[in-house]
């Protein structure tokens, strides 16, 4: 399944394939949009970069993220919440020649870059002659990178995940079977950020389908009277979100299949997905069918996923994460790469298609994480341990400090190394406060370079303030605890197990 070839059977259909709020746009007009970019992109650059576009749900974003692909580049999407800072940062490696800006903020340009806003984005639209069209042999293929993902890095510089045609056109082909819907049922949720690869789900799965994306902005997300007005419009049939949000919205009565009448499929992913949850979801959606998918970013989105059934509820392990997806295969190794016995936890490595080449310009991290099987495709240590039983894995913990909060996904190192780039701070650590067995929020401790005139309530807001121009916005600990000094363990490190102990 190739989202170019699919849309292109659509190209004149006049069905919805995307709305933002009171903005909606067609398969054709999409379709013809995108050329229009596509032959933009090929006239006014001098390289084949990466297109960054930063911004959040805007219609026009799709429109750009298909141009890339067919001028034969891949895109970087770039969520509001990152500060202009990081996404300066993030453009020095990427060395792209146009910038999309509807993030309202103020990014600072390298010489060669140039920034198109949203005005000028549109007139671009209208502007152009009618009936371009690029050829397929224009478009990414096989190898090429489609988009490129930054996440979350302990040095404190994201790493860009590289993602192929390749990549995308196995995972697709795969997952798709679980994404069907009923004919008649046309609208699937299109909320999550598209710098999380959650969001290929509806992109490259359901818009290729045919179905209508009904996107919710952040402005929506922080407003709930303002979120649920529209998804009481919405007739949505297919939910695709982490459960860190599907949670929040099933705290208010009021959210269930009165309002969602027509929602068949739950798909969850990106984090632990608890019974709690699915028990609530099986009440208030009696007709919905949930899946727990399972993955990181390296892997495509999803490695493996399934229907998480009664039974499942009954028994008295966690949920299972489902088995790999089909065209790969997998080891749970222990601390020496070697397998362990079946039953037995260990780090999950998977060889798959899905695979991604790498990081991007980033060879060591590279070189840490993936490897090249003997077969030739890529594999991928996740960090992960889990354990399998019956034919299915069940997720444990990870191996090291990245985490998860509200279903982001960060490094607990990314967060400290950039607080100790300010002036005022000498050394810090971050922990994650946990509650009902999930990340519930971050506490930093801080030894500082100076005596602050503050209080340290004020001085931990000022930290917050300063690090909120380098870090995304949900990285920025809710608490900031000031020491003298760090507890040290007898090998002379930071002990973060007394500094836990103490405080948390
Ligand atoms: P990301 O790259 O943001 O998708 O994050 C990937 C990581 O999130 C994985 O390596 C896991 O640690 C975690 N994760 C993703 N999906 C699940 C799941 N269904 N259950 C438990 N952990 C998950």
């Amino acid at each position: 399944m190739w989202i170019l070839d699919e849309l292109k059977k659509r190209s004149d259909s006049d069905v919805t394939a995307l709305i933002h709020r009171e903005r909606d746009i067609s398969f054709q007009e999409l379709w013809k949009q995108s050329e229009i970019m596509a032959e933009y992109f090929k006239q006014h650059c001098q390289t084949k970069a990466p297109i960054v576009i930063y911004g959040n749900k805007d219609i026009e974003i799709t429109v750009l993220m298909l141009a890339a692909l067919k001028s034969g580049r891949a895109y970087v999407p770039l969520d509001i919440t990152f500060p202009a800072n990081r996404v300066e940062t993030i453009m020095q490696d990427v060395e792209n020649e146009l910038l999309f800006n509807f993030s309202g903020e103020t990014v600072n340009l390298p010489e060669e870059c140039r920034e198109i806003g949203k005005r000028e984005l549109l007139s671009l639209l209208q502007g152009n002659p009618e009936g371009t069209i690029i050829p397929e042999q224009d478009y990414v293929q096989g190898e090429d990178n489609c988009y490129i993902l930054f996440t979350s890095g302990s040095t404190g510089k994201p790493k860009g995940v590289q993602i192929s045609k390749k990549n995308i056109v196995n995972f697709t082909s795969w997952f798709a079977k679980a994404c069907e819907l009923s004919a008649d049922k046309q609208v699937v949720l299109n909320q999550v950020s598209y710098s999380f690869d959650v969001s290929v789900i509806p992109l490259y799965i359901y818009l290729a389908m045919g179905k209508t994306l009904f996107s919710i902005d952040k402005e929506m997300l922080d407003n709930t009277r303002l979120l649920f007005r529209y998804l009481k419009e919405s007739h949505i049939a297919a939910w695709v979100s982490t459960p860190a949000f599907l949670e929040i919205c099933s705290f208010d009565d009021s959210f269930d299949e009165k309002m969602l009448p027509e929602l068949e499929n739950i798909i969850l992913a990106g984090e632990v997905l608890t019974k709690k949850l699915v028990s609530v979801l099986h009440k208030k959606f009696s007709g919905a069918k949930v899946i727990n998918g399972y993955g990181p970013t390296e892997g495509t989105v999803l490695l493996s996923a399934c229907e998480i059934t009664e039974e499942m509820l009954a028994n008295e392990k966690s949920l299972p994460i489902g088995m790999i997806l089909d065209d790969g295969y997998y080891e749970i190794q222990d601390d020496k790469n070697h397998p362990v016995a079946v039953g037995e936890s260990g780090e999950l490595v998977v060889v798959s298609d899905s695979i991604s080449k790498g990081y991007f310009k980033n060879p060591e991290q590279t070189a840490k994480a993936f490897f090249k099987a003997e077969d030739g495709r890529m594999g991928y240590r996740t960090g992960d341990l889990v354990f399998e039983e019956n034919g299915l894995l069940y997720y444990i913990t990870r191996k090291d400090t990245q985490i998860k909060l509200n279903g982001f996904r960060i490094e607990l190192n990314d967060i400290s190394s950039n607080l100790n780039l300010l002036d005022i701070v000498n050394n810090s650590v971050v922990l994650p406060v946990y509650k009902e067995g999930r990340v519930a929020y971050l506490t930093a401790f801080v030894v500082l370079n100076y005596k602050s005139e503050l209080s340290d309530l004020k001085t931990g807001i000022a930290i917050k303030k300063e690090l909120k121009e380098k870090i995304p916005s949900y990285m920025i600990p809710r608490k900031i605890v000031i020491l003298e000094k760090f507890p040290m363990n007898i090998n002379g490190k930071i002990d973060r197990k007394k500094l836990a102990e103490d405080y948390l």
